[in-house]
């Protein structure tokens, strides 16, 4: 692998960057595109590991510090999965995943050990605020110093469900069952159930009610009526019970070389292991206890002692089973979880400054921020399927409301909601889920292991998530086929 270690870039199809009157480009330019193996059809690996993204590429390095032999294989022509940096126009943007913190123990580790460094998002604490409220009629201009003790009140007055700050329903966020009985009660609950309950707290003040709505939408990018609650909390929890704090943690720093960087440095560190790229599987068969035979799209068959299966929630029902999976893990993957929304990067003709904006449902921005010291770059998100990011237009309509004066160069993004080895963005389960599906999926099924951001414990959803689940994934492979290989001795 250490051929990968030059910092080429190639064209990924994954992507678009959108020139208004200039037309459309599809795929975008990224250093996450590398080579495939050659691959011998018959070898009998020690692990298949499906997908390259964070999780896969730690369960990788990792067994292959254990020399064990490994196949991963990618459906996209890329590594890095729900991440990747395009470099385009000089500028190193992040289409996904992108924010990290010193306190998500995974991803800090392994920044540290490949010496990365760290850069700031300014924009997303700007003073300068623009609010669109009362149904995107009006917009309210004013300075996050007054914004901010009203929005921490806020947050902590929904946070406090048990007059701790929560901290007796989630004492310990990476052990999501650390409150057993407690978590059963609030599990059911929505996000909009909890906002409903607190209600009478914005009789003075609704425009507190909409940031509300638009800060927290904006975390679960799902309808808040379909947003479990429980996952808000383990956020909260997560950020120290402090809104703050939360926003650093969540969005404020970012890898300066880039996230693509990291995803590279893992691959490179990887010896003994085979990477196939551009190559969707389609089925995965258990032909006795102690193989596991992978059938990609185009006909191919690989075979391994175990497989680890990394594949996102919402798409992992395409995918076969034989013998079927058993009967509840199935049930509870084809329930899938909320698909979240989308995510863009503008650049503007003129520079703004630093500068944040936040617009509740049903504008189709929830919330925008300045990505760079001057302001010319804006990162937006939006819920659901309520922007197409795709449609110039529609972007600079939505952008506009929020920032009236300004004129877009172009639009560069991924629609992940829409791209069918991902269908969503980051993880956010559903009311009930955590306690009837967590356990469930994270289940192994052996040989078969699953592993995901998807199903982590603590930072799930987050790229330190899917670090913690691939390296737990290992430490259940490994357990499996030293046992294995004693039996057989
Ligand atoms: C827009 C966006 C913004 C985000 N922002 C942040 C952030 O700021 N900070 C943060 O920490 N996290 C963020 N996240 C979440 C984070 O990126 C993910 O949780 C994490 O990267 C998921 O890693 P994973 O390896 O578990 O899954 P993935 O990265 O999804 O990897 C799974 C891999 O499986 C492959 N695959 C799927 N189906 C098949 C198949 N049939 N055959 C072969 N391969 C297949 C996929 O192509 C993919 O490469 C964001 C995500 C998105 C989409």
């Amino acid at each position: 692998m250490e051929t990968r270690l030059n910092k080429l870039t190639s064209r990924t199809q994954d992507g678009f960057v959108h020139h208004g009157n200039n037309g459309l480009e599809n795929g975008l330019i990224t250093s996450a595109v590398t080579p495939s193996s050659l691959v011998t059809v018959n070898t009998n690996f020690d692990v298949i590991i499906i997908g390259a993204g964070f999780t896969g590429l730690m369960a990788a390095r990792e067994l292959s510090r254990r020399n064990r032999k490994v196949l991963i294989i990618e459906a996209r022509d890329r590594i890095g999965g729900r991440t990747f940096t395009s470099e385009f126009d000089n500028q190193k943007y992040e289409m996904g995943g992108t924010w990290v913190h010193w306190s998500q123990p995974h991803v800090w580790t392994e920044i540290t050990r490949y010496g990365l460094s760290i850069v700031e998002t300014q924009g997303v604490t700007a003073d300068r605020l623009s609010l669109l409220l009362d149904n995107g009629s009006r917009l309210k201009i004013t300075s996050m110093t007054n914004l901010l003790p009203q929005l921490c009140e806020s947050m902590n007055n929904y946070s406090n469900i048990d007059g701790v700050q929560g901290r007796t329903v989630m004492p310990l966020p990476h052990e999501p069952f650390g409150a057993n009985e407690v978590i059963q009660t609030y599990d059911k609950m929505s996000m909009q159930d909890r906002l409903d309950q607190i209600s009478t707290i914005f009789n003075n003040n609704k425009d507190m009610y909409e940031i509300m709505d638009a800060y927290l939408s904006m975390n679960s990018q799902c309808k808040l009526s379909e947003s479990g609650f429980i996952d808000h909390l383990r956020w909260w929890a997560l950020g120290d019970y402090e809104t703050c704090r939360l926003f650093d943690k969540t969005s404020r720093y970012k890898i300066t070389e880039g996230i693509s960087t990291l995803a590279k440095a893992m691959l490179n560190d990887c010896h003994n292991v085979q990477l196939l790229l551009s190559t969707p599987i389609i089925s995965i068969n258990r032909t006795n206890d102690n193989n596991v035979t992978i059938c990609t799209q185009n006909g191919q068959l690989f075979t391994g002692r175990t497989t680890i299966i990394t594949i996102p929630l919402n798409t992992l029902h395409n995918i076969e089973f034989l013998p079927p999976l058993k009967l509840e893990k199935q049930r509870v993957i084809n329930e899938q979880q909320c698909r979240g929304g989308s995510k863009f990067a503008v650049k503007l003709e003129e520079p703004i400054g630093n500068w944040c904006g936040y617009a509740p449902y049903p504008n189709p921005i929830t919330m925008a921020f300045t990505d760079d010291k001057e302001g010319t770059i804006i990162i937006g998100f939006g819920m659901e399927d309520l922007l197409d990011i795709r449609d110039f237009d529609a972007v600079k309509l939505a952008l506009n409301k929020l920032l009236p004066d300004i004129k877009i160069k172009y639009i560069i993004g991924h629609d992940w909601r829409s791209d069918p080895y991902t269908g969503g963005t980051w993880g956010w389960y559903r009311p009930g889920q955590i306690t009837s599906n967590l356990l469930t999926l994270q289940e192994h099924e052996p040989p078969l292991f699953f592993a995901s951001s998807d199903t982590a414990n603590g930072w799930r959803g987050f790229i330190d998530g899917a670090l913690e689940s691939g390296l737990t994934v290992v430490r259940h492979v490994e357990q499996y086929l030293n046992k294995e290989s004693t039996i057989n001795i």
